[in-house]
């Protein structure tokens, strides 16, 4: 058995799912291949939704606050395990060690939250026009949520939504990335384990399917389905929302972003370095909130370029395991040919690139290694309006703070966005209605790094959804409005009057 296969085995994982099935498993740090993880059929699906209906029937009537015990039993687990956890997440997705834990942290942070919200699922009590009456809401429990994830997010993003979803009193099923199968195997070890200390939780309450996109196909087009949460690209979320609207059933969409970061003429440039390298180059630009597009002042555009470049060249590249890697590989071959076609473009577009090529092929023939790319445009071409899921940063100068404002809602998508200044004005602005049109605004900090306390999402081709904190609960629920007459009268609406 390889160390990964230990690894999994350690975590809980049964052997038998990832031996001898269908689905090969490569790291992205060395190509090799790592599992072959059993996928189910359309059948074996459909089956899974129908049994998670039946869990929903039994779950929805147990007291949140005492389903709230097992989202508090899988943060223990989550504790527990998050090294190991962490260590899968790096292996499989190609995170550094600190990103591959701070993924679990992120997990255990949900959790925390989640737990304290199962007291906290209020509805408003409202004034009645009517006398002798009295009107409120109630939230209740939704139904079986679908929850579909992206590779690079392998384990975090599950957890938002099924920490939420359980402890509003539904049933999860969860299809994660065919790149990242093994993650998901593992933590939903660790949910079982959780189950198993919780005792009397119904079966089925939350299952695992692993398959292509043909299986998440499957949830899309159930109508026992309530709500379908996915995650991945805006291409995904353009198939995937008109099926689900189609049957009337709901959607979380959380899809590509394009995210830009203003610099003023009055910025710390310090922090602003820091902010942009870690928000361009983290993950190896494979966040969806990962800067792809500096917006910078005219008189402060060239220096800024140059201590960019300054830093750019001194990133550790390399291998995410070893201690001091800051900048891992890409997830595939795919990738790294989509980055190139896009700097070939900007090329055309009249964009002056540096960086950007292939390193360490001569020690990973098979992985995809890059130095990040900064590249200076003198507009905002049609390959800069692009997501492109790489270690890419346009650079675009700009006169007048509104025009600055211009091009950073300029784009189609709309997730994260900041603002580098020490001028209250322009950082008030940026916030305001008239502001950024993301679902993230940020002054003087960076693009990514989210906290899971606040709603998570974005505007336009993004997807509209919101997941994590804040009150992102409600989408997994469904909202009553109930109307009690106390009185001995039967006032009917609009003054009707029946009978006597
Ligand atoms: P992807 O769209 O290729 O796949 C995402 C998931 O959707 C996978 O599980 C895949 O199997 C499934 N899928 C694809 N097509 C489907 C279909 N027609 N029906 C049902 N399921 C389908 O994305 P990826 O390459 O794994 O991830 C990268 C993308 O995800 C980037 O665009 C990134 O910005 C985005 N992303 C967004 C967020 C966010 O919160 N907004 C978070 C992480 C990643």
């Amino acid at each position: 058995m390889s160390s990964v296969q230990e690894l999994l085995v350690s975590l809980g994982v049964n052997p038998a799912s990832f031996q001898n099935g269908s689905l090969k498993v490569h790291s992205p740090i060395d190509g090799a291949p790592i599992a072959n993880v059993v996928e189910q059929s359309s059948a074996e699906v459909t089956a899974a939704v129908e049994r998670a209906h039946a869990a929903f029937t039994q779950w929805r009537q147990v007291p949140a606050p005492r389903r709230g015990e097992l989202i508090r039993l899988l943060g223990e687990e989550l504790r527990a395990n998050k090294e190991a956890l962490g260590r899968l997440v790096s292996i499989e997705a190609g995170k550094i060690i600190a990103e591959g834990q701070g993924e679990v942290q992120e997990m255990i942070d949900i959790c925390d939250f989640a737990v304290g919200l199962s007291r906290q699922l209020y509805g408003l009590t409202i004034a009645s026009e009517r006398p002798g009456h009295r009107m409120m809401e109630t939230w209740h429990p939704l139904g079986v949520v679908g929850v579909i994830t992206a590779f690079n997010f392998p384990v975090a993003v599950w957890s938002w939504n099924t920490a939420l979803a359980l402890v509003c009193g539904d049933a999860v099923i969860w299809k994660p990335s065919e790149k990242t199968p093994l993650t998901a195997l593992a933590t939903h070890a660790l949910l079982e384990r959780a189950l198993k200390k919780f005792g009397d939780a119904p079966e089925h309450l939350s299952q695992l399917v692993i398959g292509q996109r043909e299986t998440g196909e499957i949830l899309v087009n159930n109508p026992r389905v309530a709500l379908v949460s996915a995650t991945g690209s805006t291409r995904m979320g353009r198939e995937v929302g008109p099926k689900v609207a189609a049957r009337f059933g709901r959607c979380i969409l959380e899809l590509g972003g394009n995210n830009a970061i203003i610099v003023s003429e009055t910025a710390d440039l310090d922090m602003a370095v820091r902010g942009i390298v870690f928000g361009a180059v983290g993950t190896a630009g494979q966040r969806c909130t990962s800067t792809r597009r500096l917006i910078v002042h005219s008189s402060i555009a060239h220096e800024l370029a140059e201590r960019l470049k300054k830093a750019y060249r001194t990133l550790p590249i390399g291998n995410p395991l070893e201690a001091g890697t800051l900048v891992g590989p890409l997830i595939d071959k795919a990738a790294f040919d989509t980055m190139q076609t896009a700097l070939q473009k900007a090329v055309e577009q009249k964009g002056i690139v540096t960086g950007g090529q292939r390193v360490l092929h001569d020690r990973f023939p098979d992985a995809y290694y890059v130095e990040p790319a900064l590249v200076e445009m003198p507009a905002q071409t049609e390959v800069v309006r692009h997501e492109t899921f790489a270690p890419i940063l346009y650079i675009m100068s700009y006169e007048r703070f509104e025009d600055a404002l211009a091009l950073q809602n300029e784009v189609p998508q709309g997730l994260s966005s900041a603002i580098f200044t020490t001028n209250l004005l322009e950082a008030e602005y940026f916030m305001s209605a008239a502001g950024s049109d993301c679902g993230i605004a940020n002054v003087n900090i960076g693009t990514s790094g989210a906290e899971i306390g606040g709603a998570f999402g974005g505007e336009k081709e993004t997807g509209g959804g919101r997941e994590s904190g804040s009150d992102a609960w409600k989408g997994y629920m469904r909202r009553a409005t109930n109307t009690i007459n106390y009185s001995r009268e039967l006032p009917l609406a609009q003054g009707v009057k029946f009978g006597d």
